[in-house]
């Protein structure tokens, strides 16, 4: 019997006012799969990674996380789901400027009501993990970008979430840098058993995954022996 997906997009459409984003994308991703979505800029490949989050929701089609419908559930539910089973990496990090970066790494506990004192103490084991040891009372505008995008890594996975979604997780990085940060991001998912999802343009960032697809004018079209497939 074949596992079923964690994540699955059927027939998924959705227009930005007259421009189609997405149309009709296909897309199964299995539980403990590192999966890169690449493709020309502007064929959708961001809107599809925000509606298999929830983020978005589609005009048609379905998204489902774990068996269930996300593209029917209310705002509510989805939201708790986003905060407690998803972990989101952005290309800027997007750290919060005024919290340290052992504050910001503890926020989705606090936001799942962890106590200070807990969610501070699992926030810190992170550092030594990921290569941040003495950087936890830095704020963002202190950190380098590289540095950041691991405090930023850090808060994705702090919950242990079921998924990690990482859009351009090192655009805005020095490939060598990038390439550090990916390969943790990779590690510690693996570790964890997280299933993977990244969006990127960066042919060595989509090496590290197990599978890539690539996006063209919103259908997904899967990478079979370096052709392109519908
Ligand atoms: P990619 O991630 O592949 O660069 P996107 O998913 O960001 O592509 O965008 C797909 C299409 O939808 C593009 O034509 C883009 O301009 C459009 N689009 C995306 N988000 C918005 C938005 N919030 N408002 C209007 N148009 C959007």
């Amino acid at each position: 019997m074949s596992a079923e997906p964690v994540l699955e997009a059927r027939g998924v459409t959705l227009s930005f006012g007259p421009t189609p984003a997405l149309r009709g994308a296909e897309l199964a991703v299995q539980r403990g799969e590192i999966l890169a979505i690449m493709g020309p800029s502007g064929s959708g490949k961001s809107t599809l990674l925000h509606c298999l989050a929830g983020i978005l929701t589609p005009e048609g089609g379905e998204v489902r996380f774990a068996g269930q419908r996300l593209d029917t559930m209310p705002e509510q539910a989805r939201s708790a789901l986003r905060r407690d089973r998803f972990g989101f990496v952005f290309q800027f990090g997007q750290l919060v400027p005024e919290l340290t970066a052992v504050e910001n790494v503890a926020l989705p506990l606090l936001l799942a009501r962890t106590k200070r004192a807990a969610a501070l103490a699992q926030a810190r084991e992170w550092f030594g993990r990921l290569g941040l040891d003495g950087l936890e009372g830095r704020r963002s505008g202190e950190l380098s970008g590289g540095q950041a995008q691991r405090v930023a890594l850090a808060r994705a996975l702090v919950t242990r979430p079921d998924v990690v979604f990482a859009d351009e997780p090192t655009g805005a990085l020095d490939s060598l840098t990038g390439e550090q940060v990916m390969d943790l991001l990779v590690a510690t998912a693996r570790e964890q058993g997280a299933t993977v999802v990244v969006v990127t343009h960066e042919p060595r960032v989509a090496a590290c995954a197990d599978r890539e697809v690539v996006v063209r004018d919103g259908v997904v079209r899967s990478l079979v022996g370096g052709g392109l497939s519908s």
